[in-house]
């Protein structure tokens, strides 16, 4: 299987550090919370598929602060076999942490991830390196027929429309747990807090090519869903956050600044309004119109300072990181 795209896609730097790990083809990234039915299925399944392509690859569980003996089946399976390796938190940190745990100490060139709930099926995972040999960076699976409740289904569909669109990452499925990705990717982003869902918007930052392959998907059989309803508030937040990451970060002033304007010209009319009605007369209302106005100058004010401390910030960390990504080099 080719898993090497035509044209380079990283930088000099990327390549020297991936180099360190050219004796592995492939990280297979699980991240785990209270899993104990399907981790071996689970487990079975990808061998029987990986040992099928003939790619060196590794397995990483990464325990998120199971409390089911998750981790008991996790020790036989690294006891059977050396090509499984375990990390465990004593306590639940998410599945964000759990992802970044994984890739932090994944040696392959190439590294996958899948959820460990059996919901995802390992054998779609050829299909997604041969997405990734035709030249992309991150390949993301679609669950085009998603097997979870309605509820689920219908926010999932309007949070992938809003993300789509205004990322303008045309991805269906931007939560989807089987992804894979070329190491040079996650050696740029950095996932925090709930921010997986956001990996191939991040991803899109550095310039990394982003494709997506329909996969099958199936119903929990065992265990629950760790995500409810809350999810809706944090995906809302972490969206905040992303958008101002993506169109912001380079110049905050220029976001600070605009909403600040926007207030202070509210608040000049304002004044303008109040001072007129008190000079005619015509209504009592000038004194509130004044009071407002007085307001929103200051807002508007803090607004702008706001931004400058923000530009501030920003000058000094990019004194330490360049604001740019080589993704290709033509040198001699
Ligand atoms: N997971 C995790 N830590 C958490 C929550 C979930 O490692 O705090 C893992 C979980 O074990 C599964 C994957 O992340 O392997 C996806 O979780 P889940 O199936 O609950 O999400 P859903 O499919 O319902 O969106
Ligand atoms: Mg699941």
């Amino acid at each position: 299987m080719n898993l090497h795209p035509s044209t380079p896609n990283s930088s000099n730097e990327a390549h020297a550090s991936s180099s360190l790990h050219d004796h592995l083809d492939l990280s297979i990234v699980i991240p785990v919370k209270d899993e104990r039915e399907t981790i071996r299925p689970l487990y079975e399944k990808i061998c029987e598929v990986m040992d099928s392509l003939g790619e060196k690859f590794e397995i990483l569980f990464i325990d998120d602060g199971s409390i089911d003996g998750s981790f008991d089946v996790m020790r036989e399976l690294f006891e059977q076999d050396r090509r499984v390796r375990v990390f465990r938190f004593h306590i639940n940190y998410g599945k964000s942490p759990a992802l970044a745990a994984g890739f932090e100490h994944a040696r392959g060139r190439i590294v996958v991830t899948i959820d460990a709930d059996l919901q995802d099926d390992p054998a779609e995972i050829p299909r997604l390196l041969e997405k990734l040999g035709e030249g992309y960076d991150l390949v993301s699976g679609w669950k085009k027929n998603r097997q979870d409740p309605f509820s689920k289904r219908l926010f999932s569909r309007i949070f992938n429309a809003v993300v789509s669109r205004a990322s303008g990452i045309h991805l269906h499925d931007f939560n989807c747990g089987l992804k894979c990705y070329r190491r040079e990717v996650l050696e740029q982003v950095r996932v925090y807090g709930e921010m997986h869902r956001f990996l191939p918007v991040m991803a899109k930052w550095y310039g990394f090519k982003i494709g997506e392959v329909v996969v099958t998907h199936y119903p929990r059989k065992s265990g629950r869903s760790k995500y409810g309803g809350e999810r809706i508030i944090k995906g809302i937040l972490d969206f905040g956050t992303v958008m101002f990451f993506t169109y912001y970060v380079q110049s905050p002033a220029h976001l600070f600044g605009r909403i600040g304007i926007t207030i202070g010209l509210i608040s000049f009319f304002l004044f303008f309004i109040s001072i007129i009605t008190m000079v005619y007369g015509w209504m009592s209302m000038g004194g509130i119109e004044m009071a407002v106005s007085l307001v929103a100058a200051l807002i508007s004010f803090q607004c702008i300072c706001l931004g400058l401390m923000a530009e501030l910030l920003t000058f000094f960390h990019r004194r330490e990181e360049p604001s740019y990504f080589i993704n290709e080099r033509l040198e001699q």
